[in-house]
């Protein structure tokens, strides 16, 4: 047997990743965000420029297809990592002039991590992006809307949502000097952690180990880096958060995987799933338009929904959901010389909106119990009597009662039942 990739799944249920994915789109509507798609397939360049070449995603996730012709050289394509790059290429190659272009797209993604529970190397993100918002009033409206949406739309609530502010370039150069000096005195860093300090300092604060965590908790704080004016975004930011009831936690040594990121960073994270626990994190990126190549920069928010993790945890309240009520299934059970009759019935169920299985496989008998396995809600029973009458029989699989009806009227029957 030839089995999936690793880090890969197969979804054979699709009830509850439907119900999700349309509960999102129809509240994300409700704050004017349009759907667009971006192809899988995207140019390495474009996340070498955009997230980094020392983060994690880059500099060993990526995967990549290398492809070569007389013609055209060599050409490396990635599967895509994330989403938020192609958006802003798809901006500018869209030559979008109206801003905030307020998107959101769904789709797989692709990284070369070590899988576990909650991390898959093929995964899906519900990704939101408002590029052209220089006020943070949009970071405020797109952090509560995420947290509305958990917690009201799929009644989530054990999360917390974590926030910090990275503050400018200037800030952060600054931060990185302070942070630099600080742990260069340390003498119990892990080996990561040492690597980190000199290739991507931020990233250190990222460190599971118990020994840097303590390190990390008196470590200085980007907070106490920023200026004035960020000081001000920052206060407005924790205001309007209030203002809109949404609780959250400071948490300074928040940084986020990825090199575009200033000033907001939040991550929802939830304890009932484990060592991966961030179902959705997002940021402010300011000046990712010019690193692509727009001649303007556009300062921008966005978040990324993880839809596995968030799957993860609606499985777990599956029985509080609004799950829609499957519709009532029919299935046609012909005697042997009434396939064509079966036929003919099945079009004339369906064609009236009806859910409609036909069997052809089997005695009776077992066609029955093979209903009943499916869950259908009517049997329709066609024997050799019934093509005589211009009947069928409906047997009501939940009542164990049954009727003979002309075919005719079976679908006015089974509609008003
Ligand atoms: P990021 O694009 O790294 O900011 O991630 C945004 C969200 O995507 C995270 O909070 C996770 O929920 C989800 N995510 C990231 N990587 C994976 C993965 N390998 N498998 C499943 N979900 C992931």
């Amino acid at each position: 047997m030839i089995s999936r990739v690793r880090g890969t799944r197969d979804i054979l249920d699709l009830k509850l990743f439907n119900f999700a994915l349309q509960t999102i789109k129809h509240y994300v509507a409700l704050y004017h965000f349009k759907q667009i798609e971006t192809p899988v397939l995207e140019p390495v360049e474009l996340f070498k420029r955009s997230l980094g070449l020392e983060t994690d995603v880059v500099s060993k996730e990526m995967f990549v297809v290398t492809s070569s012709s007389v013609e055209q050289g060599e050409e490396s394509i990635a599967l895509r990592p994330e989403a938020t790059a192609a958006t802003i290429r798809a901006f500018l190659e869209g030559s979008i002039d109206q801003v905030p272009w307020k998107v959101f797209s769904f789709g797989p993604m692709f990284r070369y991590e070590r899988p576990q529970k909650g991390r898959y190397r093929q995964f899906y993100q519900f990704n939101i992006e408002c590029i052209g918002a220089a006020s943070l009033t949009q970071d405020a409206q797109i952090i509560a809307m995420l947290d509305r949406l958990f917690l009201t739309q799929f009644n989530l609530d054990n999360y917390a949502l974590h926030i910090n502010f990275l503050g400018t370039s200037q800030e952060r150069a600054h931060f990185k000097a302070t942070l630099k000096l600080f742990l260069d005195k340390q003498t119990d860093l892990c080996a990561t952690c040492l690597k980190r300090k000199e290739a991507n300092i931020l990233r250190v604060f990222d460190c599971k180990t118990p020994v840097c965590q303590n390190i990390y908790t008196k470590a200085p704080q980007l907070l106490d880096c920023l200026e004035q004016e960020s000081q001000q975004e920052w206060k407005t930011l924790q205001e309007q958060l209030k203002l809109l009831s949404v609780s959250f936690v400071v948490n300074p040594r928040l940084v986020r995987g990825l090199d575009y990121y200033n000033k907001t960073v939040f991550e929802f994270v939830s304890p009932d799933l484990g060592a991966q626990s961030a179902f959705c994190g997002g940021g402010r990126y300011d000046s990712l338009v010019s690193q692509i190549g727009g001649k303007v920069d556009q300062p921008s928010i966005g978040a990324a929904i993880g839809f596995d993790r968030l799957l993860l945890l609606l499985e777990m309240i599956s029985n509080k959901l609004p799950l829609p009520q499957e519709p009532a299934l029919h299935v046609i059970i012909p005697f042997e010389g009434q396939h064509s009759l079966a036929l003919l019935l099945a079009d004339t169920l369906i064609k009236a909106g009806l859910q409609t299985e036909v069997l052809c496989q089997g005695s009776v008998k077992t066609m029955m119990s093979k209903a009943h396995k499916k869950g259908a809600a009517y049997c329709l029973i066609l024997g050799e009597q019934e093509q005589q009458d211009g009947t069928v029989v409906i047997k009501d699989m939940v009542k164990g009662t049954q009727e003979t009806v002309k075919q005719i009227q079976a679908v006015s029957v089974l509609i008003n039942r």
